[in-house]
């Protein structure tokens, strides 16, 4: 039967054809790059590429970069990772920054599947699990210096419901490491996977490396986007049991990591002692920008083993974030619950922390 034109309208519905469950979900939303301003929101190393390692990465142009798809399973760099881990080949995942293993490790659980998380922390395990049909479950750090609530996360654990643990260590944005004799208890009462997001490592706190070896469910997360300068290439990987690692391969997507990006983190790699150098300067003025801002009058500072540094203010932290926006320079807003009026800010260059530090006494004194 045909329909004449104008006597059956399809009417699109937008709402309709999306799912309800995540009407609520706010895009992430990152503010633009804009000239002469000083961004300490998001902690990128603050230091410049370092220019012959930028031509030992060009040099390493052949033929095909551009239009041959790149090695699915990031052979060269794997290979390099596992040197440098000691961990072996068929436990290692390279994924387009670490968000996307995140996003990998909910997709695998899956719809439905209890995902805990140990809050306040990284916002991507919490919307990653959302956008995989997971549901995720907050468990407050309420415990001086936002230790993890150990006696609520061992019984949470041990529960069948639960699937997927997230812990920080050290904690994005607290700055907070936790004890691997904390992550070992865990393990041992965990029936679920527990990935340990080890993002800031290069900072501080001690990595629960060692521990792969006796726990099949413990996953381990690092990125090259924070001590290793890489954020703009997006390069991530994940450590687990290889047998956990060969499911976990189901879900990912093929061909996520660019041969660009491939062959830059294996260069930055096989010269991470450059990369050393400036971590130990980011954790000394680390030490340094903390003590001067405890220093000023009414702000609570919270001790960092990252390349951050957490505070809280006595005035509205939006008025705070606000005034030093106008002065040129961009920290993050953290306020909420269990974060009330904190800011966070990343440790940049001395003489970027230098900055701020002199507009913080001239907004807050
Ligand atoms: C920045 C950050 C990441 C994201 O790393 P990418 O590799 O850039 O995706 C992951 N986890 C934590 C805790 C972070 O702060």
């Amino acid at each position: 039967m045909y329909v004449l034109a104008g006597e059956l309208k399809m009417v699109f519905d937008l709402k309709r054809v999306l799912r309800h469950d995540l009407e609520n979900l706010a895009p992430y939303q990152v503010e633009p790059s804009k000239n002469g301003l000083l961004r300490l929101d998001a902690n990128e190393n603050p230091f410049d590429f370092p220019l012959f390692l930028q031509e030992e990465i060009c040099r390493q142009w052949r033929s095909g970069f551009f239009t041959r798809y790149p090695d699915d399973l990031a052979g060269e760099l794997r290979k390099a990772i596992s040197q440098f881990t000691g961990v072996p080949v068929e436990g290692i995942i390279a994924g387009n920054g670490s968000d996307e293993l995140i996003l990998n490790l909910c997709l695998a659980v899956g719809n439905g599947a209890q995902v805990v998380i140990a809050t306040p922390t990284f916002s991507m395990y919490r919307v990653n699990s959302l956008i995989a049909g997971a549901v995720p479950v907050e468990i407050p750090r309420l415990k001086a210096g936002f230790a993890l609530d150990l006696d609520r996360l061992s019984e949470i654990a041990a529960n069948e419901k639960t699937r997927l643990i997230f812990l920080c260590s050290p904690n994005n944005p607290t700055g907070n490491a936790t004890p691997v004799a904390d992550i070992a208890a865990l393990l041992e009462h965990s029936r679920a996977l527990v990935a340990v997001d080890e993002a800031y490592i290069d900072f501080g706190g001690v990595s629960c490396l060692p521990l792969l070896e006796k726990y099949e469910n413990l996953i381990i997360l690092r990125t090259f986007s924070k001590a290793f300068g890489l954020a703009g290439l997006r390069v991530g990987y994940l450590l687990g049991n290889p047998g956990v690692v060969k499911e976990l391969l189901r879900v990912k997507q093929p061909f996520n990591l660019s041969t660009f990006a491939q062959v830059a983190a294996c260069t930055v790699l096989a010269h991470r002692e450059e990369f050393r150098k400036m971590t130990d300067a980011i954790r000394q003025s680390r030490d340094a920008l903390g003590q001067e801002l405890a220093s000023l009058p009414g702000i609570t500072v919270f001790p960092s083993e990252a390349n951050f540094i957490l505070f809280r203010t006595p005035r509205p932290a939006q008025e705070v974030f606000d005034r030093l926006r106008q002065e040129g320079v961009l920290v993050r807003n953290l306020h909420g619950p269990g974060l009330e009026e904190c800011l966070r800010v990343t440790v940049g260059r001395e003489e970027e922390n230098q900055i701020f530090l002199e507009k913080m006494r001239k907004i807050c004194c």
